[in-house]
C-alpha cells in the first residue's frame, strides 16, 4: 500500500512496543449484544468486528467474503438502507463484489468508503481485524446512527494486491471498478477508512493526497472533537489507497488511515482483535460523523 516511504519515517519511531505491553495488559472486551442509543457506539463496532473476524481470512472470491457480504447487507437493511452488489472480475478472473448502501438512489455528494477483502495467503485464520474489518465496522454502526439521504457507504472489495506488493495495476480493483462504472455521476466528496480500530493508533492522513480544502476539515474536525494532533496528524507522503482513484477523478477525498508501514502487525496473523479496542473505533466513528456534518453543512451553500 505504500507510495512513499520519507527517510524522515526511518528516525521518527515506528516502534510499537509500547503498543505490545498495553495489548498484554488490555484483556478483550467479552462479544456482547448490540446497544440502541443516538449516538455513535464503539462497543456496538467492536461487536461487528468480533464478528466480521470470526468469518475467518475474507479474501476476494472466498465462501467468508460472501458470508461478510450477507452479514453486511443484513445490517444495513435493519437500518433502513437499500443495498446493492457491483459485481466484476479482476483481471486474473477472481470475481469481485462491491456493496453499496444509499437511502435514496439519487446521487449522493458524499460518499464514505472502506475496503472489505482481505489479503490472500497470510496464514490460516487470518483475521485482518484492522486491515479490513475495522473500517466495515464502523461504517456500519454510523449507518445505525445516521439517516441522511445524501451520504452513500460503499464497502470495496480488491483493495488488496495479488502480489506480495501493490503497485499501480494490482490492487485498488473494486475503487477503481467503481469510479469508472458511475462516469460522470461521482461524489463531491469521500471519506476512505482503512486500519482505523487499532490500539494507541496515530491517524496520518497523506499529505500528497490531501487538497488544501480536505485538510482544513480534517483540522477542524481534529480541533472540534479536542483530539491530539499527534494522534490525528498528517503523513509527509502519499498513499496506494482507495481514495486514490476518486481523487484521481477529481473528488475531494480524505483517507483516513492509521500508520502501519514499519508496524510488527500489518498483513501478519497478529491483525488480530487483540488489537482492536473499542475506544479507537469510538474515535474514528466520531471523526467521520463530525466530517460527514462539517461536510454537508457547508455543502449546501459554499463552493470549495
Ligand atoms: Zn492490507
Amino acid at each position: 500500500m505504500r507510495r512513499f516511504l520519507p527517510l524522515l519515517f526511518l528516525f521518527c519511531g515506528c516502534d510499537d512496543s509500547p503498543q505490545r505491553a498495553e495489548v498484554a495488559a488490555s484483556p478483550k472486551p467479552a462479544a456482547q449484544e448490540l446497544v440502541n442509543t443516538p449516538e455513535f457506539s464503539g462497543e456496538n463496532a467492536y461487536v461487528h468486528c468480533a464478528a466480521i473476524c470470526a468469518m475467518g481470512p475474507r479474501y476476494s472470491g472466498s465462501p467468508a467474503y460472501e458470508q461478510q457480504l450477507q452479514y453486511l447487507e443484513k445490517h444495513l437493511r435493519a437500518y433502513g438502507w437499500q443495498t446493492e452488489r457491483n459485481s466484476f472480475s479482476a483481471p486474473n478472473g477472481v470475481q469481485m463484489s462491491n456493496l453499496r448502501a444509499f437511502r435514496s438512489t439519487t446521487p449522493c455528494p458524499l460518499l464514505l468508503s472502506c475496503h472489505v477483502d482481505t489479503k490472500v495467503n497470510i496464514a490460516p485464520g487470518f483475521e485482518s481485524a484492522d486491515d479490513g474489518a475495522s473500517g466495515a465496522a464502523v461504517l456500519l454502526e454510523l449507518a445505525r446512527i445516521l439517516n441522511d439521504s445524501r451520504v452513500e457507504l460503499i464497502f470495496l472489495d480488491g483493495e488488496e494486491a495479488f502480489a506480495r506488493n501493490m503497485s499501480e495495476t494490482d490492487g485498488l480493483y473494486g475503487s477503481r471498478f467503481d469510479v469508472a462504472r458511475r462516469g460522470a455521476q461521482l461524489p463531491r466528496w469521500q471519506i476512505n477508512l482503512d486500519m482505523v480500530g487499532g490500539r494507541n493508533k496515530t491517524i496520518a492522513i497523506p499529505i500528497f493526497d490531501t487538497s488544501d480544502y480536505m485538510y482544513r476539515h480534517y483540522s477542524n474536525a481534529v480541533r472540534s472533537l479536542g483530539y491530539s494532533e499527534e494522534k490525528w496528524s498528517v503523513w509527509p507522503g502519499g498513499y496506494l489507497d482507495d481514495h486514490l482513484p476518486y481523487l484521481e477523478a477529481g473528488v475531494e477525498s480524505l483517507n483516513l488511515i492509521a500508520v502501519f508501514s514499519g508496524s510488527n502487525w500489518w498483513h501478519t496473523a497478529r491483525d488480530n482483535m487483540n488489537r482492536i479496542c473499542p475506544r479507537s473505533l469510538h474515535e474514528s466513528g466520531c471523526m467521520t460523523r463530525q466530517l460527514i456534518s462539517q461536510l454537508l453543512s457547508e455543502g449546501a451553500s459554499v463552493a470549495p
